[in-house]
């Protein structure tokens, strides 16, 4: 589906080509003192954002809370490292997004883009055996971005614009997934072309490794990871079919890269180390498994799985992915029965490990709301919520602030349909969504990119019959994806509700709508001034063309 997000920039692009084409070329070409005639960092994050915003567009982009703070955890630690290591300068790290988007795609794939955006595929997190591989392949691309390889090759590009470039990286993303046959002929001979322009440099891959392989053992990851992911792609390019790897076209096992890595490790790790798969990571991979193939066979083939004599001689942490990915394959086909059956299965298996047992909480909360269950959701979620307040856990003097992204955007969720079956038009809606109302409005103020989030908030919001901040939550969520036009559709449509309602003086008959005329006082002059930054960042966007 991303073909159709490179057909709407492509002609995007032509149709402005004139006007950039002579300013950007100037910029590439002109000579500055000191400094290579390498891409600004201003101008790739710009490239950056660009791609972003039609990434965000495509049905495959997928913000799943359970993965994304999973990938999180280890995309932190890696950036944390590399900036204590000196590869990450505080320019950089402020200026770039440094951000993680997933994609639904089953390929084994992950890319670095410009301006600090990072794209990985569900399927490369369901194939890797352990946190240690994951983090060997970001920490690999995360060097590509630090030592500015993306602003390198861009400026190699020469007469191509970068808004062409743009549209080469989304072309030659479509092509690697697994689109298709249809589609995967009409992109196919350009996708080709740009790929060969835009792949690394041999010189660029042995630096990103011997950079990726400090910063992943300087965060804490062991080095055996490295050599496990070799190993698994080395194996994976034995088969003569790997169209499911596109990590390898991009990536070539040289006999320079493995000799390099071979050495690297005899130095680190001193003798084989076996990696064990955790329970954690076994449900994780499960679930990227299910969410990255969602067709009525392959959920099947996820159920049948589960009923193999042999499941009970497998290791614990195999099995128990296996019955995680039966449960979530059985919800999706809206077999509820058996999804609860599977969760049983899954839970007992579990027990004991605190991090593996809030993923099947949460599963189990998420399969429940989806049996439109809201009270079985929430005792689910309390369960878990009652675990982390427990001594020895997290300090909870704060609950709000110490609430994990995905319980969060579930109680939301959970509060909305609660609040949609007890009350349909109760005023102010249930004590639930409130408390979910201040908990989003905390999350999104320290977090104001969470796409999600905002339209979670709008949605609370809306069913508490707060009008004007349903609306500006909606403007922000666009704000977040980057559609800046969309974002100003809706703040105007909030300045119109607002000078539609009666003046503050004709309500203030009482306290409670006096001070509710302040409030809606306050928001309109949020709005006004968020409409105001808005629009110069729209000026700026199309300016950019
Ligand atoms: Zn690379």
């Amino acid at each position: 589906m991303l073909l159709i997000a490179v057909v709407a920039l492509g002609l995007g692009s032509t149709s402005a080509l004139s006007a950039t084409a002579v300013s950007s070329t100037n910029a590439a070409q002109m000579p500055t003192l000191g400094d290579t005639s390498d891409m600004s960092s201003s101008d790739e994050r710009r490239l950056g954002d660009r791609i972003a915003r039609e990434m965000y567009r495509d049905p495959d982009y997928l913000d799943d809370p359970v993965l994304a703070e999973y990938v999180q955890g280890i995309w932190q630690p890696l950036l944390a490292a590399a900036r204590a290591r000196g590869d990450l300068s505080p320019e950089l790290a402020e200026r770039f997004a440094w951000e993680i988007m997933l994609g639904r795609d089953r390929t084994v794939n992950a890319f670095a883009l410009p301006g600090g955006y990072l794209g990985v595929q569900l399927g490369l997190i369901a194939v890797v055996s352990s946190r240690d591989e994951l983090a060997s392949v970001l920490g690999h691309e995360l060097s590509h971005v630090t030592q500015r390889h993306i602003s390198r090759l861009i400026s190699k590009q020469g007469k191509q614009t970068p808004w062409m470039i743009g549209a080469m990286i989304l072309g030659a993303l479509a092509a690697s997934k697994n689109a298709d046959a249809g589609s995967a002929l009409i992109v196919g001979g350009q996708a080709v072309a740009a790929q060969n322009q835009l792949n690394f440099s041999r010189d660029m891959e042995r630096e990103a490794d011997r950079v990726g392989f400090g910063v992943m053992t300087e965060a804490g990851f062991e080095a055996q990871g490295f050599v496990s992911m070799f190993d698994k792609l080395q194996q994976a390019s034995r088969l003569t079919d790997n169209g499911a790897y596109p990590y390898l076209r991009s990536h070539p096992l040289t006999t320079e890269r493995i000799a390099d890595m071979q050495a690297r490790v005899a130095q680190t790790a001193p003798g084989p180390i076996k990696v064990a798969l955790t329970l954690e990571h076994a449900l994780v991979a499960a679930r990227a498994r299910v969410l990255s193939n969602a067709d009525v066979d392959a959920l099947r083939t996820w159920q049948a799985q589960a009923d193999s004599a042999s499941l009970s001689t497998q290791a614990v942490p195999r099995q128990a992915g296996i019955w995680y990915g039966a449960a979530l394959a059985a919800s999706q086909l809206r077999d509820f029965a058996q999804a609860r059956v599977d969760l049983e299965r899954l839970r007992s298996l579990v027990t004991g490990d605190a991090d593996a047992t809030r993923l099947a909480r949460l599963l189990q909360a998420e399969i429940v709301l989806r049996a439109s269950d809201a009270v079985g959701a929430q005792a689910a979620l309390n369960a878990i919520l009652t675990a982390a307040a427990a001594p020895g856990a997290v300090a909870a003097q704060d609950q709000a602030s110490t609430t994990r992204r995905p319980e969060l955007l579930l109680a939301a969720q959970i509060a909305l349909q609660a609040g949609l079956v007890a009350q349909p038009d109760s005023a102010g809606g249930s004590a639930a969504v409130k408390t979910s109302a201040v908990q989003l409005q905390n999350w999104v103020a320290a977090h104001p990119r969470d796409a999600q989030a905002w339209q979670l908030l709008s949605s609370v919001q809306a069913a508490q019959h707060q009008t004007l901040r349903a609306l500006r939550a909606d403007a922000e969520t666009q704000v977040a994806r980057l559609d800046y036009a969309a974002a100003l559709d809706r703040f105007k449509a909030a300045q119109a509700f607002s000078r539609q309602q009666p003046s503050g003086q004709a309500q203030a008959n009482g306290g409670a709508s006096a001070s509710q005329a302040a409030a809606d006082y306050i928001d309109a002059s949020i709005i006004d001034t968020r409409q105001r930054q808005v629009q110069l960042l729209l000026k700026e966007q199309t300016l950019d063309r």
